[in-house]
């Protein structure tokens, strides 16, 4: 059975492409064919792996894998690498991509179409930020950097598929809780959020 996942952001969240668009935006977030932006099912699976091992941490235990440890071995794997996969295997849950949930997907949808720029689709804010030079850490006059965001107070919805026990769901429903931001600039207050993972139906 499918677990549901939904995240929601109290404010304005930028998932990057990890490309920008010549001329009009430094950073552009990530869409689908369909311009519709959604939040990769790979980005994710390890925001939740992430949570996951500072949950085992927090209960004493020392997850498997880099740095520090070699990824576990044998026919008996551990609770993370059962659930998320490693090098030597693959994981279980399989995390679908996110998209918008309604009502917002349908207003995304008539963005899109209606967007009146030629290169940027709609349904998206851009952010002007001074840039801050890698080496002085001081702003560089005159560079401002622009980062296209999906706005604030939206939610994703996505499903987690895969043969789950138990233990390994609960491990997902608390991972969950603990996912707080997702995507870049959390520091300058972006893609901060709430996380909900329950079993379907
Ligand atoms: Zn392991």
């Amino acid at each position: 059975m499918p677990l549901r996942l939904m995240i929601e952001f109290d404010t304005a969240v930028h998932h990057g492409s990890g490309f920008g668009i010549a001329g009009v935006i430094d950073r552009a977030i990530l869409r689908d064919e369909n311009s519709m932006p959604y939040l990769a099912g790979s980005a994710l699976k390890g925001k939740f792996r992430f949570a996951a091992s500072r949950l085992l941490r927090a209960k004493g235990g020392q997850p498997c894998g880099p740095p520090g440890e070699p990824w576990c071995s044998g026919p008996t794997a551990c609770l993370l690498c059962r659930i998320f996969g490693s090098p030597r295997r693959s994981g279980l849950a399989v995390f679908e991509d996110a998209y918008p949930a309604p009502p917002a997907d349908a207003i995304l949808r008539a963005l899109n179409k209606n967007s009146r720029s030629p290169v940027l689709a709609g349904g998206s804010e851009v952010r002007s930020s001074t840039a801050i030079d890698r080496y002085s850490r001081r702003a560089r006059s005159q560079h401002l950097f622009s980062t296209e965001v999906v706005p604030p107070l939206l939610a994703f919805e996505s499903q987690i598929m895969g043969e789950l026990n138990r233990e390994e769901i609960d491990c997902l429903i608390a991972s969950a809780r603990l996912l707080d931001h997702f995507g870049g600039d959390s520091a300058r207050g972006l893609g901060l959020c709430r996380c909900l993972v329950e079993v379907a139906g």
